[in-house]
């Protein structure tokens, strides 16, 4: 209906291996896996702080003959070698094509007859967007510098140059030399001992992964157990109060496991990242990178964590082939983060969080274009981080939701666990998607294409109803009036309803008395401390002035700058501070993070 389904194609190798792979046509990759493709890759890196790059080998064991295409940016190519079974490694051709801007440039090289395999000898560049260097005054130890890695959506290939498309999966080995005293860690088995004085580490991955899933961080870390197979790294000044958050680990991948079947990753811990880190979190297998804004002291944010769990099952265990099809792992995602939470917290809070959720989507879509409101959208000459919107996150759950109401809960379930064991360790289409859909529920009423395919909300939108959220809304009403609240056992998302629910014509007076009365200024909780300086800018409240300024120097989560820096630039008097900040601060932030601000700041 409208938009056009990815293309498929077999694989025409002869190994026997490839030639049971399909590949969906990825518009922002220039690797061509039909013809030759990655199985595995071994790296050998070594990390310098001083210049900021990263400078090794990348070695790839290969499906296919002639050429092979691998996606880099801003990778300095040294030489390029191709080796049989026997590993006798000899120099072969290789050419760096055109760069795009988004895309980068692909790196063609000649596999003799018989190669297996193809190695690469590269640096990073210091703007390698993938990397964030951090100085040691930005972590929190303050002592060492600390690096880590983003790789989703197509940032793996300014640190490793490789197929860097979620259709072509692969299994790694590294081997990263860093200085003595430090610590990495990968998206693969790791070492919980603490440091090795030669400050070398192994790491094994055995499980085929998408590219954007390749993970490193290095740092002055610790680990501290918090179950039997989970359990927390981070800096020494954060491990306690990550590991107090955190005491529900161990149950949350019980209850995933209850709903969707075994954890296939072995073990599930969690990088608390210095603030600099851009996301929330980013669901890297085996080990979960989180920003350390979902430490609240009260647990209160931890449904993130359970999102990035969710993952293991819905992304990283079936993954979207294409971003187009990024709905399949982060719809997915958010349906069964509500399943999780549902079964620790209970049906209350689970729907609570979702009504707060669909409140910010529906706000959200108002603003956004109409091919960017359906599932699957079309990203064609575009970058992908254009589809991160709510859409596929929150529509996407939605119609998930739509789904087990007309067939029950039951049958969705068995439906949902089915999916997650028949295409286990693969890459699918939407229209795959469809096809199984199809294919379970012949006598299926709800409108599917519609949903995937047109833009809004269909009726068939399910009704979230909130018991929680209606009682702030009574309280609203009676602050409209001027009657005293009761907010008595409030929780956070209560309170960040409640601030989103201030009237416009809210008075820098009103806020100061809110402020005595709830202390919002001093929130340990960054989701309401975050609500409340957007308010404080809008409604000229000074005396939060020194709390904004602090947010904005010490967190890089793009999720709570970017309201800020946009709530500022709507006055000219805003703007020229939002400038300032930007100026001071943006040297705190993410490349990722940077740039989007830079976006709104004018820049
Ligand atoms: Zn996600």
């Amino acid at each position: 209906m409208g938009a056009c389904l990815a293309l498929l194609w077999s694989c025409g190798s002869k190994n026997q291996e490839a030639a049971k792979v399909t590949f969906a046509q990825d518009v922002h990759s220039y690797a061509r896996p039909a013809e030759a493709r990655s199985t595995h890759l071994e790296l050998d890196l070594k990390v310098d702080f001083e210049k900021k790059v990263l400078s090794g080998t990348a070695t790839h064991t290969i499906a296919g003959a002639k050429e092979i295409v691998f996606d880099t940016k801003g990778l300095k190519i040294a030489k390029t070698e191709a080796a049989g079974e026997d590993r006798q490694f000899r120099e072969t051709k290789f050419q760096l094509g055109a760069v795009d801007k988004i895309l980068g440039a692909p790196l063609a090289v000649t596999l003799p007859e018989g190669a297996k395999y193809v190695r690469v000898t590269y640096e990073t560049s210091p703007d390698a967007i993938a990397l964030q260097w951090l100085a040691p005054e930005l972590t929190a130890g303050k002592k060492a510098p600390y690096l880590f890695t983003q790789g989703q959506p197509i940032y793996t290939r300014t640190w490793i140059p490789i197929q860097d498309s979620p259709g072509i999966r692969i299994t790694y080995r590294a081997k990263i030399q860093t200085q003595p005293n430090f610590f990495a860690v990968m998206s693969a088995t790791n070492d919980q001992k603490t440091m090795v004085p030669t400050g070398k580490y192994e790491f094994d991955m055995q499980q085929a992964i998408p590219p954007y899933l390749m993970a490193l961080a290095v740092g002055e870390l610790q680990f501290r157990p918090v179950g039997g197979r989970t359990g927390v790294y981070t800096e020494k000044p954060v491990l306690d109060a990550a590991a107090k958050e955190f005491v529900d680990l161990e149950d949350m991948v019980k209850a995933a496991e209850k709903l969707y079947g075994a954890y296939r990753w072995e073990r599930y811990d969690v990088l608390i990242c210095p603030p600099g880190f851009p996301i929330g979190g980013m669901e890297n297998p085996r080990l979960t990178f989180a920003t350390p804004t979902i430490i609240a002291g009260d647990r209160s944010l931890v449904s993130l964590i359970s999102h990035e769990l969710a993952h293991s099952w819905s992304g990283n265990l079936v993954t979207n082939a294409t971003w187009s099809d990024f709905w399949l792992n982060e719809g997915f995602t958010v349906y069964v983060e509500r399943r999780i939470q549902e079964e620790l917290y209970g049906k209350q809070r689970s729907e609570m969080e979702f009504a707060v959720e669909i409140a910010e989507l529906k706000e959200e879509m108002a603003k956004l274009p109409a091919k960017d409101q359906m599932l699957y959208v079309d990203l064609k000459g575009r970058d992908p981080e254009e589809g991160v919107t709510l859409v596929p996150y929150i529509k996407g759950a939605l119609m998930l939701r739509a789904l087990e109401e007309e067939v029950g809960r039951e049958r969705w379930d068995a439906f949902v666990r089915g999916y997650f064991d028949k295409f286990a360790f693969q890459s699918i289409t939407t229209a795959q998607f469809e096809e199984e859909l199809k294919a379970k529920f012949p006598e299926l009423k709800l409108n599917v294409k519609e949903w995937i395919y047109q833009p809004g909300l269909p009726a068939s939108t399910p009704k979230i109803d909130s018991y929680l959220l209606s009682q702030v809304d009574a309280q609203l009403a009676k602050f409209q009036k001027g009657e005293a609240m009761e907010t008595k056992e409030w929780v956070a998302q209560q309170w960040l309803h409640f601030l989103r629910g201030l009237p416009e014509s809210l008075t820098a007076a009103q806020m100061a008395k809110l402020d005595a009365t709830y202390k919002f200024t001093q929130s340990g909780n960054s989701e309401i401390l975050d609500a409340w300086l957007v308010l404080a800018i809008r409604h000229k409240y000074a005396a939060a002035d020194a709390a904004l300024d602090k947010f904005l120097s010490s967190v890089g989560r793009q999720k709570f700058l970017k309201p800020l820096y946009t709530e500022l630039a709507k006055t000219p008097d805003g703007k020229a501070r939002a400038k300032a900040f930007y100026a001071k601060y943006k040297g705190n932030y993410h490349p990722i993070a940077a740039g989007a601000i830079g976006g709104i700041v004018g820049d």
